[in-house]
């Protein structure tokens, strides 16, 4: 049977014959009660949902778009990225157990392990964000029950090799979970390589517009699958039925949106690594960027997010370029249409190693704007790093 890309079947779903005459997009169903005709049809799964919690048209088309895109035999959403990632681990893990994960874990999820599964009895080993995949393992011990993979991690976009770091894993009987949003789910296949649950933030790209928040949660393995669905259940977790729809609506543009703001921001990263101000860009998909072997071998696209690392300069310098930015929003999350920019040096404080960097750490997110512009914007920005950068030079009055 061929195989339609990701770009056709994203659209194709929604256009499948023996569905009846209907809109092209799903009823949005906003639902708690579902009603039956007869007492017995309350008991007839086959009917449809009962209650709202298990989701109507909207959510069941979302899930079913995404576990196609993750390869999954199983998706579930969740109100959030974090909560997508959250779930699994207190699904997979129990008191005494220790999950691994890299010190430059997504800072929302680091406090979760610290804080609320620590407080459960299960702890957390941090790696190196440049750890191999000897040493992560290494990292591991007997009572290691899970790693969590975030791969390019947050603020520095350290790669991992997931492929072998998912057969590695396996061989010792660890479970994986990976955080699959920098890909979208389009650019890396964790399920195909062999990690048990893939989560994405639909909140950035699948969302695309931002204006929601949203997680899914995929996975193959039935054993698996069993006990997230539980703890889903359990904890009546449940999403928006204007939200699913909003996220399915921005999934039939995803792969065109990805493309395009990636290429844009090659465009600004390479424009960037070059200028005399900036010490280094962070971004996998740059040919001097340390991950750039394993991103080139493993993904077929990249995100449209860059670390930015200046050349030396006072935390006020890296302020004052940003505050000159007339076409960046100053905002956090990505993802969407519109390019963004933060100042991230302050986030680095929570690692166990902050990384030593040349200089304060910016980001950027790229949008759909004309790259010629926003580049025009950063050079104005450049400028006024430069006035600030000076007048720190000249001694006070
Ligand atoms: C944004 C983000 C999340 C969390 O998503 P929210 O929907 O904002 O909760 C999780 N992981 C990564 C890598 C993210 O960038």
């Amino acid at each position: 049977m061929d195989r339609h890309s990701d770009r056709t079947r994203l659209i194709a779903a929604a256009t499948q014959r023996g569905k009846g005459r209907r809109p092209v997009n799903p009823p949005l169903e906003r639902a708690s009660t579902l009603l039956s005709d007869r007492v017995a049809d309350m008991r007839d799964d086959s009917l449809g949902p009962v209650y709202g919690i298990e989701g109507t048209a909207s959510q069941n088309a979302l899930r079913a778009a995404v576990a196609d895109l993750e390869g999954a035999a199983h998706c579930w959403l969740a109100p959030s990225g974090l909560a997508a990632v959250t779930l699994p681990i207190l699904a997979l893990t129990r008191p005494g157990d220790e999950v691994v994960t890299t010190d430059a874990v997504y800072g929302p999820v680091r406090r979760f392990l610290t804080r609320h599964l620590a407080a459960r009895g299960v702890t957390t080993r941090f790696h190196a964000p440049e750890a191999t995949v000897d040493e992560i393992m290494a990292t591991a011990t007997e009572r290691t029950r899970l790693i969590l993979i975030e791969s390019p991690a947050s603020l520095t976009f350290e790669m991992t090799d997931v492929p072998a770091l998912a057969v590695a894993a396996r061989a010792r009987g660890l479970l994986t979970v990976m955080d699959n949003t920098w890909a979208a789910g389009l650019a890396f296949k964790p399920l195909a390589h062999g990690v048990h649950v893939s989560v994405q933030a639909l909140t950035k790209y699948a969302g695309g517009h931002s204006d929601l928040l949203l997680g899914s949660i995929c996975a193959k393995d039935p054993g698996v699958a069993t006990s997230v669905a539980a703890t889903i259940e359990d904890l009546g977790i449940c999403v928006s039925p204007d939200d699913a729809w909003l996220a399915l609506r921005g999934l039939r543009t995803l792969t065109l949106r990805y493309a395009e703001q990636a290429r844009s921001a090659l465009k600004v990263a390479t424009w960037l690594a070059d200028r005399p101000e900036v010490a280094r860009v962070l971004h996998p998909a740059l040919p001097s960027d340390p991950g750039n072997a394993i991103w080139g071998r493993d993904y077929s696209g990249a995100a449209s997010i860059l670390g930015v690392v200046m050349k030396g300069g006072d935390p006020k310098a890296a302020e004052g370029f940003l505050e000159a930015l007339t076409l960046f929003g100053l905002g956090y999350s990505w993802g969407g249409f519109e390019s963004l920019a933060t100042f991230e040096t302050p986030q680095l404080a929570f690692r166990r190693t902050p990384p030593a960097l040349e200089g304060p750490l910016l980001r950027l997110h790229i949008g759909l704007e004309d790259p010629a512009d926003l580049i025009a914007d950063l050079e104005q920005g450049l400028r006024a790093w430069r006035a600030l950068q000076d007048s720190n030079l000249r001694p006070s009055a």
